[in-house]
This record gives C-alpha cells, structure tokens and sequence, in this order.
C-alpha cells in the first residue's frame, strides 16, 4: 500500500497536535486505499496516540538511539517508541546527518536494532547539491544505502527508504518527476541486486519540498511509491490535499 509521511520535525506541542488531529481526520476519514503516517516531536507522540486510537493513521517517531537504555542522555530508545505505539521511525533523515552529525555507520546501528525490536525504519538517503552538480547523484545513494544496510541485505523488506535530494528539503525547489523516478528506479534495482529474497516490499517515498499541486505528478511515477512531507504536512488541510493527491 502507498504510503504518504508527515514529518513534523521540531513543531506542535500536545495541544496543537489535539487541534491538527481534530481538523485532520474528518479531512481524510474515507480513504482506506494508502497508509497515512504522521511522525509528531518525541513530547507529542502521547497526544497524537491518544486523538488517533480507533484510526487508521499510524504514528511514528523521527529518531531513535540503538540501546534499549542507559546512559545517553538525551536519547530515546525503540522500547519506549513501541510501548506508544509507534510503528515507524525516521532513520537518517538530512538533518539529523547534517545538522547533527549522524554518519552511515550510526544509522546503519539504528537500522539493525529497528529490524531486531520490530519497529518499520524509514530510512533517508539523498545527495547535495554539489554532489549532483558534480554528477554524484546515484554513487552518493548508491553508498549511504550499502552501508546503512549492511548486516541488513536480506531484511530490506522490513524497510521503507526515503530518497530526499538535500537540496530540495525545505527549499521550495523540488526535484523533477522524472529526475526523482530516475533515483528511485535506481534504488530498486540496487534492492534487487543486494537482497537475495527481494519481495518488493520496500516502499520507495519522494521527499523535498512536496506541496499540494505538485504531490499527484509525483504520485503518477512507476518508481515512486509514496511521500514524506515536512513544511507542507503542518497544515491538515494542506496534508489532506497530499494524501488525497492521487
Ligand atoms: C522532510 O523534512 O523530510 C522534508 C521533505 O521537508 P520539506 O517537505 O519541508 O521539504
């Protein structure tokens, strides 16, 4: 099934999840054809898991540590994501790698334990804009995917990946139609050519700068599998419009 993500990032407190949930899921009630997933801050998962009980839309977490606990302050575990009813979680999104710091080789630890504490990762990969410029795109994919999977080839079905050009995050320029589909054929070849019991059942989602009138194009691509929507998922009748795009 489809899949179309809203990723938060650092926005809404409980009470305005509250005020999104109760606007949002009229909005949406009669779609039983895509899975709808919405991936609040840490402090915000308890509220959407109490507005969404009794619905289809599924939650989500936007990181998570690989120790089940201890000492690493700050952190939060998959344990205590399940035991809120997370079902996902974002693995390496742009931010967390560039602002943050995080390399392949962590996300690729996050990934194994998420495999292992059965939650579902999306992982993100994507290139710079001097990467593409540079001609870069796939060899640059191509990389944060063997190793995030290491350890994890023949599990790729447990995972959904986001492909989500860094340039196009939060920029109001998003990639093609056709440059997107082009990245997303080459990671499931990549799958294809890595996992010995492919199944297809990773989710490729596009991510950057998604909006309301340009969510369907995306959406009509044989590649592209569903959406992971930042800016444009904050507004619930916005949201409405991407996940009822197609
Ligand atoms: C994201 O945060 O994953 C994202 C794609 O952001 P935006 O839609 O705002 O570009």
């Amino acid at each position: 099934m489809r899949l179309i993500a809203a990723n938060w990032k650092m926005n809404k407190t409980p009470g305005e999840t509250k005020d999104y949930i109760k606007k949002f899921l009229p909005l949406v009630s009669d779609l039983r054809d895509r899975e709808i997933l919405i991936c609040p801050p840490f402090t915000s998962i308890p509220a959407s898991a109490e507005f969404l009980k009794g619905t289809s839309i599924k939650l989500g977490a936007q990181n998570c540590y690989f120790e089940d606990s201890g000492a690493y302050t700050g952190e939060i575990s998959i344990p205590m994501l399940l035991e809120l009813g997370c079902e996902y979680v974002i693995v390496g999104h742009s931010e967390r790698r560039h602002i943050f710091g995080e390399d392949d080789e962590l996300i690729n630890k996050k990934l194994i334990a998420c495999i292992e504490k059965g939650i579902r990762p999306i992982l993100c990969v994507g290139e710079r804009l001097e990467d593409r410029e540079a001609g870069m795109t796939e060899k640059v994919v191509e990389t944060q995917l063997r190793i995030a999977l290491s350890r994890l080839e023949n599990h790729t079905d447990s995972i959904d990946i986001a492909y989500e050009p860094v340039w196009a995050i939060g920029t109001g320029v998003p990639a093609t139609p056709e440059d997107a589909q082009k990245v997303h054929r080459f990671i499931r070849e990549m799958l294809k050519s890595i996992n010995s019991n492919f199944e297809n059942k990773t989710r490729i989602l596009y991510g950057g700068s998604v909006k309301p009138d340009n969510a369907g194009e995306f959406m009509k691509k044989e590649d592209i599998d569903g959406l992971l929507v930042g800016g444009a998922s904050l507004d619930p009748e916005s949201f409405a419009r991407i996940v009822k795009s197609f």
